[in-house]
């Protein structure tokens, strides 16, 4: 809601009374000002004001991390108008945007000019900034975390300086801010190594779960981005291979349709299980009957093979395990599941692959990793009791050396991250320099860090 806004000496403009919510409209914050800048000097000015008042600074994009790490109480800035393409290196298929552009943006921007990312989560109504900030990942175990993508990035500092680095210049700090978890500065530009557009042939396909557990090095192989849904009360699984192919688009029209009428009935039967939560592993089974139990086959863009509809409000958590550690982990959960009936936990659990990178905080940080993703939906806004769930699943992924997603709310504080990221204290002394006085702290971080 937008109450009032203020104008500065210069030419920024803030508003006061304006309350953020993130998309799944779990955290919330109401900013005493929150900015939309449209130039860089105008975040110059912002940061300044900030520095002079003794201010905390939270940049946001879409708001779609499943945690308080965008919220701030002080000042809140949205770059949803800088949001365009910079610079195009047709040679190199690179691609300079500035940091409020959405993946969505990005991507059709990208398809004109016969690019494409090489990788991208489910959902493209996020910003290079925020994707790039949490560690954003999808699958394929020859692919990083989206920001192995980075080439270059462009920060202001706390103190209003603009700081480009790379592999090449400034390395330590790149090496931290392509997962900057919004503590280094404000991003201001991403150059992204790009590809040449492709098109993703999709096939699902069933099985059980100890069958892609015993076959799990094959299928890491057999297909460039391999995933898989296990349905948790059940032992069956949808396999989903997706591959680069120069087959027509073709789509099938009795699997979307099923799709768009179960997504109603998955609610409302959801909504059902609130009060009689004995359906919820029958939904599961149900579910997997209805849309996952039978051979697919279709063939999209890239990026629209990578996203899907999340049409309704859940919580998710998403811890990142070696990948040895894949069947113990999985194995572990399923066994708790069906020794607890009274436990209820919705399907599916989504299990994504990712290859071993060198950024500091990344949860892939010199290990190949397996990251297994739980959901409980909020059918109608509802809330289900998660509590058990949540915490029996972040046992097991603490007990397999899992590292949390830092965009998902977990429980783990410094004392904890000291022990799992070798390269923590490097992260914490390059954040100190670049921001000695804290403005970019917000209370995630504080939990982070002190
Ligand atoms: C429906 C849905 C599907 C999702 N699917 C996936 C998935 O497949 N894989 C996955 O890994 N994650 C997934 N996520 C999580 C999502 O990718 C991350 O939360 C991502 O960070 C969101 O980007 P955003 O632009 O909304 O950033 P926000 O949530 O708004 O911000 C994230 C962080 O980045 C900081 N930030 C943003 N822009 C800047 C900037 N310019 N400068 C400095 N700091 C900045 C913020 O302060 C904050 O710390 C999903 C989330 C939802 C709701």
């Amino acid at each position: 809601m937008l109450n009032e806004k203020i104008e500065f000496p210069e030419i920024i403009q803030g508003t006061i009374g304006y309350k953020f919510q993130n998309w799944a409209t779990t955290y919330s914050c109401e900013p005493e000002l929150y900015f939309e800048p449209t130039s860089v000097e105008e975040i110059r000015q912002i940061l300044e004001l900030a520095k002079q008042r003794n201010k905390r600074v939270k940049v946001v994009g879409c708001g779609h991390s499943p945690s308080d790490i965008a919220c701030s109480d002080h000042y809140l800035i949205q770059l949803n108008k800088l949001n365009r393409i910079l610079q195009v290196d047709r040679e190199r298929k690179q691609v300079t945007a500035e940091a409020g552009m959405m993946l969505s943006d990005l991507n059709e921007e990208l398809a004109t000019l016969g690019l494409a990312l090489s990788n991208i989560g489910a959902v493209s109504d996020v910003t290079l900034g925020g994707v790039i900030g949490t560690g954003t990942h999808n699958t394929g175990i020859q692919h990083g975390i989206l920001a192995t993508q980075v080439v270059t990035m462009t920060l202001m500092t706390a103190a209003g300086d603009t700081l480009e680095c790379s592999d090449t210049v400034n390395r330590e700090i790149f090496q931290a801010a392509r997962l900057h978890l919004g503590s280094l500065g404000v991003v201001l530009n991403v150059t992204i190594q790009c590809v040449s557009a492709f098109k993703i042939h999709l096939q699902q396909f069933p099985k059980t779960l100890t069958e892609v557990l015993n076959d799990l090095d094959t299928h890491l192989q057999q297909s460039e981005y391999f995933r898989f849904f296990w349905f948790p009360h059940t032992d069956k699984v949808t396999v989903l291979y997706a591959d680069h192919t120069d087959k027509p688009v073709k789509t099938s029209s009795s699997w979307l349709w099923n799709y768009a009428i179960g997504y109603y009935l998955l609610e409302f039967l959801l909504w059902i299980s609130a009060f009689f939560p004995r359906l919820v592993p029958w939904i599961n089974r149900f579910f997997y009957w209805l849309l996952y139990s039978a051979k697919v086959e279709q063939v999209k863009r890239s990026d629209k093979a990578f996203n899907f509809d999340c049409l309704f409000k859940q919580h998710v958590s998403d811890w990142a395990v070696p990948i040895k550690q894949t069947r113990t982990a999985l194995e572990q959960l399923k066994d708790w599941l069906d020794n607890n009936p009274n436990v209820q936990a919705h399907f599916p659990v989504e299990v994504r692959f990712v290859r071993a990178d060198d950024i500091l905080l990344s949860p892939c940080y010199k290990q190949d990793s397996c990251y297994v993703n739980i959901i409980m939906y909020r059918p109608y806004g509802k809330e289900v009791p998660r509590e058990t769930y949540w915490a029996i699943y972040e046992e097991i992924m603490k007990k397999n050396g899992g590292r949390p997603h830092w965009a998902k709310a977990h429980s783990y504080l410094r004392q904890d991250f000291e022990k799992i990221y070798p390269a923590f204290h490097k992260f914490c002394s390059i954040r100190e320099e670049l921001d000695p006085s804290g403005m970019f702290l917000n209370s995630y971080l504080e939990k982070t860090f002190f």
